[in-house]
């Protein structure tokens, strides 16, 4: 009889944290949803995998979006385990070593978590060009940042700072000749700041 009550403690205790975890995740789904759907102009969803999910998850790319053969996006995005978990905690980054000039890529892929929902926001928003896509997203990173706890001035380091040390790296569909100041894909181009 007192195995039988030990293991349903046990048992009990390991749904509580499933249960508990479970609620984590949809929590910070909600939050990462609201930030996209602004971006994507219409009410879209985020998805962050299960932690059982994410033991098996081998995907290499931050997030994705689907298509469908008319080019209409799904209404969500899926992201990694990894950008999920680092925006987590985004807002315990201290992205004060860009002004220092002494950041690591500890931040740099913390940064670029935030980028990669925005740039998801966009393919949700409708464009499917990787060029274009990842142009918007680059002028939205702050924005991402910022909604997840980053402080404002910080937030815009880390936008221009991705810009000048990410972009130059990206794969050559991601970068868009019409990617500059006061250019074609420029959403603010009456500001002399860019990205
Ligand atoms: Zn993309």
């Amino acid at each position: 009889m007192r195995v039988i009550a030990v293991l349903l403690v046990v048992v009990g205790g390991l749904a509580a944290l499933g249960f508990a975890r479970h609620e984590e995740r949809v929590r910070e789904q909600d939050q990462l949803a609201a930030i996209a759907s602004d971006l994507a102009g219409r009410a879209v969803g985020v998805r962050c995998p299960s932690f059982v999910a994410s033991l098996v998850d081998t995907r290499v790319e931050g997030g994705r979006v689907q298509f469908d053969e008319t080019g209409r996006p799904a209404r969500h995005t899926d992201l990694s385990p990894e950008t999920c978990k680092v925006l987590r905690h985004l807002d315990r980054i201290d992205f004060t070593c860009i002004e220092r000039g002494d950041c690591g890529f500890k931040e740099f892929s913390a940064g670029w978590a935030a980028h990669t929902l925005a740039h998801e926001s966009f393919h949700l928003r409708g464009f499917q060009d990787e060029g274009v896509t990842e142009c918007y997203a680059l002028q939205n990173t702050a924005f991402v940042a910022e909604r997840l706890g980053v402080p404002k001035q910080q937030a815009q380091d880390l936008q221009a700072w991705l810009y000048k040390r990410g972009y130059p790296n990206e794969p050559s569909e991601y970068q868009s000749p019409q990617c500059y100041a006061g250019g074609p894909l420029d959403l603010r181009p009456h500001e002399s700041r860019f990205p």
